[in-house]
């Protein structure tokens, strides 16, 4: 019998709880690695899905980094324009200057996009980051209320289960309480979130998706009465929750009815793409499956596919209209804001995916690892819920397949898959905090969309063993 979370048995194997860290000396540790306790594995070589370590191992890298890497890694092409670039106009101020390598990128993702949607953004703004495209986005809003004399409105309203960042901005609007330890005094005060869009948690037992989403809208309105309409500037959320929660898209009708509401209100609607966005779960904007237009947009990751530091704010022409008519400029600006070599890298990328049909790739092959991943995992005892989108998809673990109660945090379930995948040879992404930001565990699959369905039977059969190898240590 599994020691419960809930009710920890008295003689529960304190052994098998051991933290999954331990202290190692190293001979010449990293002098840039985030932790001061473990060592990172240097890689030498990247190829296509593959990376070539140091210690002469390869890894299949079915993560793609955090769902960064779309295209593979080593791509010559890219790897050419990013030269050219370079070689042309390595660096302007965008205070006076802009290239066309900045101009042709954000063209090619605001043109109607292949599949015919009008998704009404008309405006972008390219930084180096998706916390910076989440902070630029926030500024942005309230700029644009700001400059209609709404002073007064102050609230962002985001979800519980959602990650939007690390810089201060960016992380006070999200709920991965472990980023926030040490920060939490010193976050935004006015941001109130909402409940997750988590059908697996959150509804009912025998509750129909359309039910669970009419309680989350209803939720939302009581907050929107709760704070003043007038005192909100956008409700922020990602259309498919990432690494927070794991490969999460929302119920049935629940964003055009968020839409409709944010319209009844006079809210701004800011949809996070960072991690879901780009092609990522099939279209270029994950919004485009749930047919609505949002005000504002921010892209990341997968724009420049790993092979520059790029991220975007796309905004719609009411928002562009409004400051024409105030101060006539986004009042934000950086450094290496739509830097050329980054700009023109990210548009080699996308160049890319375009004229590979990359996108009707990731619904081929994102249903093949949906097959995949269903046939087996579906009868193991721990693992709660497969979900996903495109190449975009998560197992969650959980101790108790009926109570969906999850592992005990000390044990790292998911961060141990990971390790052990990895030690077969797969990188996968570990989740932890799933549930509220402190339990519960996921692992994310987010394969390049260029992978094989061969690449994707190895990396689906490696976390089946790694699971194994966990499940034991663990009873
Ligand atoms: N938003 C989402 C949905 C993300 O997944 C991430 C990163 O994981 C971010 C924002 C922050 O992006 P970055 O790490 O590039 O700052």
């Amino acid at each position: 019998m599994a020691p419960s979370i809930l009710q920890p048995e008295a003689d529960a194997p304190a052994q098998k709880y051991v933290a999954a860290k331990t202290l190692t000396q190293f001979d010449s540790p990293s002098l840039l690695h985030r932790s001061l306790l473990e060592q990172p594995h240097k890689v030498i070589r990247a190829s296509g899905s593959y990376l070539y370590l140091e210690d002469g191992r390869k890894i299949l890298d079915a993560c793609g980094g955090a769902a960064v890497a779309i295209i593979g890694h080593g791509n010559d092409e890219v790897a050419q324009a990013a030269l050219d670039q370079m070689r042309q106009v390595s660096y302007v101020h965008t205070l006076s200057y802009t290239t066309d390598s900045a101009e042709n990128l954000a063209r090619s993702i605001l043109r109607s996009n292949d599949s015919g949607f009008d998704h009404g953004l008309v405006k972008a703004f390219f930084v180096g980051s998706g916390s910076e495209a989440n902070d630029a986005a926030m500024k942005c809003a309230r700029q644009y209320w700001y400059e209609k004399g709404q002073t007064q409105r102050r609230y962002f309203i985001s979800r519980l289960q959602g990650y939007h960042g690390n810089t201060i901005g960016s992380m006070s609007v999200s709920t991965m309480v472990g980023r926030k330890i040490p920060y939490q005094d010193m976050l935004l005060p006015y941001v109130s979130h909402v409940s997750a869009a988590d059908v697996y948690h959150g509804s009912n037992d025998g509750e129909k998706e359309e039910e669970f989403t009419e309680r989350l809208i209803a939720e939302i309105e009581v907050e929107f009465l709760r704070l003043g309409p007038e005192n909100i500037i956008s409700f922020m959320a990602e259309t498919v929750v990432g690494a927070a929660s794991g490969t999460m898209p929302a119920p049935k009708g629940y964003w055009p009815a968020v839409r409709n509401l944010c319209n009844k209100y006079g809210i701004l609607l800011h949809l996070d793409e960072i991690m879901c966005g780009m092609g990522r779960t099939g279209t270029l904007f994950a919004f485009e499956q749930e047919g609505i237009r949002p005000d504002i947009v921010t892209i990341g990751k997968g724009l420049g596919g790993g092979y520059a530091p790029i991220a975007a704010m796309l905004i719609n022409s009411t928002i562009v209209d409004s400051l024409r008519k105030g101060t006539s400029a986004f009042n934000h600006g950086q450094t290496y804001q739509a830097h050329p070599v980054s700009c023109a890298t990210a548009l080699a990328v996308q160049n890319i995916v375009r004229r590979d049909g990359l996108l009707e790739r990731v619904k081929i092959l994102g249903s093949k690892l949906q097959d995949l991943l269903s046939t087996t995992f579906t009868d193991c005892d721990y693992v709660g819920d497969i979900r996903g989108r495109g190449l975009f998809w998560s197992l969650e673990f959980v101790e108790n397949k009926a109570r969906k109660s999850p592992f005990p945090k000390e044990f790292h379930f998911g961060p141990r898959v990971q390790q052990a995948a990895f030690n077969i040879g797969v990188a996968i992404y570990p989740g932890s905090g799933t549930i509220d930001g402190l339990s519960g565990d996921h692992v994310l699959i987010a394969p390049p969309y260029t992978t094989t369905e061969e690449e994707l039977e190895v990396a689906v059969a490696t976390v089946k063993k790694a699971y194994n190898e966990v499940v034991a240590a663990y009873f």
